[in-house]
Formats: C-alpha cells, structure tokens, sequence
C-alpha cells in the first residue's frame, strides 16, 4: 500500500464528518452501512463516542449491515482505539460512530480494517462508488445478519495497556484525567488506576452535551484541569480529544505541554530503549527530528494524516523495518507493540511511565528539550493547486519536499504550504530555530502568495 493520498468525495482523512441534520443523516449513514456490509463479510464490530446523535447512527449503520447479511457486534460506547484494538484481536471490520474533536453539533463514521487501522483510501473509494452507485447487497429473509452485544471486550482493551505497564509504576503519582465527557471516562481513570496512579477526574461522567468543555482539548478548555492540577498537587493533568484517540497534557505547575513537545519527549524514551524509525506526517514539529538523530534512530515522514502514518508504519513493519513509534504532532501517537493506530489512553500510562523511570518532574523533562517556533497561518484561496505551483517555482533554488504540499527548507527553519483538500484554504506551518527567522520568513511567503 503506498502513502499516496488519493482523491475522496464522501469521506476525508479522518473517516466521514458533518453537522447532525445537514451534512449527515441517517439515510446517509444507513447507506454507508450497506455499503460496508456489500464489501465486508463476517462479524462487524460497531462503537460510538458520546455524542447525542450517537444512538440514532448507531442503529442505522447497524440496519444498513445486517441486511447486507454481516453479523454485528455491539460494543456500546468506547474510545476509537479500544474498538480498534477489539477489531483488531477479534472481528472481520469494524465501524466507530464519532467526530473526534468536532464540536457536539457534529458526528461522523470511521471505517476500521480487520488489522485495526483506519480504511485506506483505494478501499474507501471503492466504498464511495457503492454509495454513490447504490449498489448496495440486499440479503433475502433467510441470509440477514445476527447481532450480539459485547460491551465486556472492553476489559480486553484495557489489560492489552495495562500489562505492558507492570510492577505498578504509577505507585506514589497523582494524575487529573480529563476525558471531557467522551468515552475515555470508562478508559482512562481505570487504566491509570491499574498502574497505580492516584486518579482525579474531572469531565469524568459521560455527556454529548459536553458541559465542562468542548471534545478539542484546547489549552483554552483545559484551563479548569490545570488549575486542578496545581491545587492538587498532582504530577500532572491529561486530556483527550472526544473519541480519546489523542491526549494531551499539563504538567505539574499547570502549564500546557505543546503537543509536539509531548511527541519529542515520548520519542526520546522510545528511543533509549530501542533504535529504530520513527513515522511522522510532514507537519510535524522539528523539534522530534532533532530529539530522533541525537537519539541515533531514524525519521520517516509522510503525507498529512493519522492513516497515513499508521499504515506505512505497517508496512514498513512487515517489510522487516524496526519502527518503534509515530503519530502526529497534535496528540495523537502511535505504539507499534500496542497497536497501529493512535491512543491517548496508551499515550497517558506512557507518561507515568517516562515519570517513574526518569524521576523528573514533567516541566523540568520539557525544559530540557530544545526550543523551536512554529507559526501557523492560513489564507483564503479558490486556486489552492496554482497556488502551490507559484510558491514552490519562487523557491526553486532552495530544497523541496513534496509529500504533501510543499515543505521549503532554509537553515535551520522550514516552511510547509498545503491547499485543504475539503475548505478553499491554504494553510502554512513555518518552523525555526529562532522567532525573528521564522517571522520573516512567513512575511516573505505570504507576501509572494498574496501577489
Ligand atoms: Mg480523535
């Protein structure tokens, strides 16, 4: 499978996504289960995050398979890597009802593959063709699927992460959990508390209205867990998106770790026990590249999105390669000996871990890492495409990587333009070793944009 992005209509990177009602409805949803249920055969295992729409697409995704004749299994309401992981060890697919970090107006499906990782975009477009086409399967009275509940295969998920964490490292650490009333509130406080952490919550009862805060852990919402953080004195506070594929983190004095930091940090662990390769989307943070060399391991970018990294960590896998981690750098991290997709209730128990084995405190192993500037811009634009092909001909004596979009590298400081692949937007990244290079810089890009 390459890493290719290839053109979608239907679904994005991250699965199908909209506003309840307007962009997607359950006929909408009932279709892409019969689309489903036409490619898939065998046991389909299907989950929700907390969202108020939730029940309603989970019964018509569900509709849509049985009479396309798959058999269901119902796993209730669990984070997108635990139905992964489910999918993974036991099931022919899967299908996670969520929207991620979306606001509450929104919902959305995932597809999952039977190896667990999100489906690929040569399949997802094969699947588009059977939605647009309608040609669904439509099984006779005697060949409809049977659905079964198994909302106890979420143990299975839980001990896959806690019995890579023994002897109770978390023994003598207090963590604030903030699932922000996702599904993570039936993970994360039991996963830690296995480990031997003492556990706060806070957002911990399970809630698609999201009354504490919104499901993008946003430094903005997160100002109640930090303060929580700092008034309890615990070592530090972790948040996940809403469907807690991502977690993000406060450390002690209640300050927020960037998440390309949080990357860096669980990178350098990773790499002082193991060499290997390290997958990564282009976008991400300098800042790993440079904690990975000095660590002697390897880094290996590819195209913006968490499938993209999944699968040629895969890939790469099965070729014989030693990867040893990856992710995005906005939370979302994968652990190739766990599974091959992100997880913020793996990446909050590797925390306690790095805690206990280092014996530092979170600011002071964040102090440690290098320093780097990173500005984000976007601008509006019809002409994404023309766009690109401008900047990347007035940078033609500099080095160019095309992945995806177009990443200009000067010394010590790199700028990625890419046009969005779903709004009339072009979004840049400028990354520097110091604030004046990278300012300049994104004035010199922006003005010849512009133009
Ligand atoms: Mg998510």
């Amino acid at each position: 499978m390459s890493a290719t992005k290839m053109e979608k209509k239907l679904f994005g990177t991250n699965g199908v996504r909209g506003i309840v009602g307007k962009d997607l409805t359950p006929d909408m949803v009932l279709a892409i289960g019969q689309s489903l249920g036409t490619m898939r055969k065998g046991r389909i295992a299907v989950g929700r995050d907390t969202r108020t729409s939730g029940e309603v697409f989970v019964k018509v995704i569900k509709a849509g398979l049985l009479a396309s004749g798959c058999d269901i299994v119902d796993c209730g309401i669990l984070p997108t890597p635990a139905l992964q992981y489910i999918v993974k060890e036991y099931f022919d697919s899967g299908a996670m009802i969520t929207a991620s970090h979306n606001p509450p107006e929104y919902n959305g499906v995932k597809i999952i593959e039977s190896d667990g990782t999100e489906m690929g975009d040569e399949e997802t477009i094969r699947l588009e063709k059977i939605f647009f086409a309608r040609s669904f399967l439509t099984q006779t009275w005697d060949k409809i699927g049977h659905e079964i509940s198994a909302p106890h295969l979420l143990e299975q998920y839980i001990n896959a992460i806690t019995s890579k964490f023994p002897g109770k490292p978390g023994e003598g650490i207090t963590v604030v959990v903030d699932p922000g009333s996702g599904p993570a509130c039936i993970t994360t406080p039991r996963i830690l508390t296995e480990i031997g952490c003492k556990v706060i919550t806070i957002n911990g009862i399970m809630d698609g209205t999201f009354p504490g805060r919104l499901p993008e852990p946003s430094p903005e919402g997160l100002k109640n867990l930090a303060d929580l953080v700092k008034t309890s004195g615990a070592a530090f506070g972790v948040a996940h998106d809403g469907d807690a594929d991502r977690a993000v983190f406060i450390d002690e004095n209640g300050q927020f770790v960037e998440e390309n930091q949080e990357f860096a940090l669980i990178a350098r662990q990773i790499c002082r026990n193991k060499q290997g390769i390290i997958v990564t989307p282009v976008s991400t943070g300098q800042i790993v590249e440079i904690i990975v060399r000095q660590e002697n391991c390897s880094i290996k970018y590819t195209p913006v999105g968490s499938i993209y990294v999944a699968r040629t960590m895969r890939t790469l896998t099965e070729k014989g390669e030693s990867v040893i981690f990856g992710g995005e750098g906005n939370g979302g991290l994968i652990f190739p000996e766990h599974q091959f997709c992100r997880d913020g209730g793996m990446t909050a128990a590797m925390m306690v871990h790095i805690l206990k084995s280092t014996g530092k405190p979170l600011s002071e192993l964040i102090a440690q890492l290098p320093i780097r500037y990173i500005i984000k811009d976007k601008i509006a634009t019809k002409n994404g495409i023309d766009l690109l092909k401008t900047v990347k001909s007035s940078y033609s004596k500099d080095i160019i990587d095309e992945t995806d979009g177009v990443k200009i590298f000067k010394e010590n400081m790199w700028a990625l333009v890419r046009a969005s692949g779903t709004e009339p937007i072009v979004r840049f990244i400028i990354d520097s070793d110091t604030k004046d290079k990278g300012i300049r810089f994104h004035k010199e890009l922006k003005s010849y944009v512009e133009k």
